[in-house]
């Protein structure tokens, strides 16, 4: 834990014993636990934002006990933190004052797959993983496709908008909502959104849910589109001999009019963290990029790529992989490496800053310069076909401390002046929350501050996220 999460007003201690009465009385005891291990338990989500303990956790199974939980919260003036899987890396489900933690895992299943429709109704405690296999058996796909998919939860992904390899060709998770059903604080129930493919009735209240990171409703319900599975798929590797040509070889497959689903970069010092793990990467490579395709005839796209790559200097070598159990090494290495790097130091900070992909070398050139300067240790992967890179500063002595922040403002300026932005997937939360007003103004920010006040006027449900302390009253 690096991070200290911010100071929210306190609550007084009368209010939440009587939260905890009144959460007892509706919901019975076995959903309801001040025990200090699950207290614990739920305190902290993946990030590196030191959390307070909750003072109460409620495991809900059914849209009533969130209901239940958001209105008590609300009476009692308590603050509430929605929870699932807890694999957030920004501090978004991280408990900062005190108060109810309600976890939706809970509510677990997948109400419906509709092959006509191409829709999918899920409850949403499922695991992502459990959703595309279930999809995947009756011939259809769901993109969204985060490299937590075995941990991470439908509700987690919404609240996020998590993004994912595949969105270079498929999008983020926030193209693949049609409705929700979303539970307000005073306990209201709100159905929004739509079934059917097209609709624009009224303000586009799903998209402002989609991303929202617990702070506005939590939801109970997800309406999700589905898409006919791809028939084929292949897996591209290309080496290079440095980070500048792997960034070019991604310009050159663009600029073909090429459209693989995904295109991720490592740079020197990530692969080296998945050749530890087993990878049998050429060591000569200092770069590389995996590549996926599928669709339907894509040996065709798959040679073109494989040539517009070799053709280029600087690139070592161009494979692909050879059966299903390849893929799956390469593509787990991938999916581990978050994991792995975390090995190399004591402490690491992963950003997942976004530019336009042509400024992907410009950014990488000044993230080398400003750590070069002051001397701190980094790394870059991430999906390079998006422009979204997730930089990461590693130290493992706290007098470093100092410099690697020196090192993240600056990146935050520079994806910026790049004409980037913050984040690409992991949200701000606690983590970013400093850097918001680099990217929008302060009239901005009031006015999300306004449609926060109209979902949350006591500024109860998950307060300390997204909006800066600094110049900003309340959240
Ligand atoms: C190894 C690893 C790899 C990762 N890779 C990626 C990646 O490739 N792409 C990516 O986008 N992210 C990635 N993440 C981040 C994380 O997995 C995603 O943000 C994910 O969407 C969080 O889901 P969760 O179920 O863990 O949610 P949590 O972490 O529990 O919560 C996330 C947010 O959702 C809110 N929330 C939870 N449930 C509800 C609900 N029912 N209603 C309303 N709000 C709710 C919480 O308040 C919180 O703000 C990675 C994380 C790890 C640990």
């Amino acid at each position: 834990m690096v991070l200290q999460a911010p100071t929210v007003p306190e609550i007084a201690k009368s209010a939440v014993a009587r939260a905890i009465i009144d959460l007892n009385a509706a919901l019975g005891g076995s959903k309801v636990s001040v025990e200090p291990e699950t207290l614990a338990q739920f305190a902290n989500d993946d990030s590196d934002v030191l959390g307070r303990m909750p003072d109460v956790v409620v495991i809900a199974e059914s849209a009533r006990d969130i209901a239940t939980t958001l209105r008590v919260a609300q009476q009692t003036g308590v603050y509430v933190t929605p929870r699932a899987a807890g694999t957030g890396r920004t501090g978004g489900a991280t408990c900062v004052g005190g108060g109810i933690v309600l976890v939706t895992t809970g509510l677990a299943s997948i109400k419906s797959i509709d092959r006509r429709n191409l829709l999918a109704t899920v409850q949403p405690g499922v695991i992502l993983a459990d959703l595309q296999r279930a999809v995947e058996a009756e011939g259809l796909f769901y993109p969204p496709d985060p490299s937590s998919l075995d941990t991470c939860t439908l509700g987690g992904n919404v609240a996020e908008n998590a993004g994912g390899p595949r969105a270079f060709k498929y999008g983020v998770t926030g193209d693949y909502v049609l409705g929700l059903d979303a539970i307000v604080m005073d306990g209201t129930e709100l159905s929004i959104g739509r079934k059917t493919p097209k609709g624009v009735t009224g303000y586009d209240m799903t998209s402002l849910l989609v991303g929202s990171e617990g702070t506005l409703a939590a939801f109970s319900e997800l309406t999700l589109r589905l898409l006919p599975k791809p028939d084929e798929l292949e897996t591209v590797v290309a080496t290079f001999d440095s980070v500048r040509d792997a960034a070019a070889g991604v310009a050159s497959i663009v600029a073909a009019g090429l459209t693989p689903r995904c295109i991720e970069l490592l740079d020197d010092q990530a692969l080296a963290c998945v050749r530890r793990d087993g990878a049998a990467i050429d060591a000569r490579a200092r770069a590389m990029l995996l590549i996926e395709i599928d669709g339907s005839n894509i040996s065709p796209v798959v040679e073109r790529i494989g040539n517009a790559l070799s053709s280029m200097s600087g690139c070592r070598e161009v494979l692909t992989a050879k059966d299903e159990a390849e893929r799956e090494r390469l593509w787990s290495a991938r999916r581990q490496l978050s994991r792995s790097i975390r090995k190399t130091a004591k402490h690491k900070l992963s950003e997942d800053v976004v530019v336009p992909r042509t400024e992907i070398v410009h950014l990488l050139e000044k993230v080398e310069a400003a750590c070069g300067a002051l001397s701190v240790r980094h790394l870059a992967y991430g999906h390079a076909g998006d422009g979204n890179l997730h930089v990461n500063f590693l130290w493992d002595d706290d007098s470093e401390r100092p410099n690697v922040d020196k090192a993240i403002d600056q990146l935050m300026r520079d994806a910026i002046a790049l004409g980037g932005t913050l984040s690409g997937e992991h949200g701000i939360g606690v983590s970013k929350a400093q850097y918001l007003p680099l990217e929008q103004s302060d009239a901005l920010i009031a006015l999300q501050r306004r449609v926060k006040d109209a979902f949350d006027p006591r500024g109860l449900l998950n307060p300390g996220k997204i909006f800066p302390r600094v110049g900003h009253t309340g959240c």
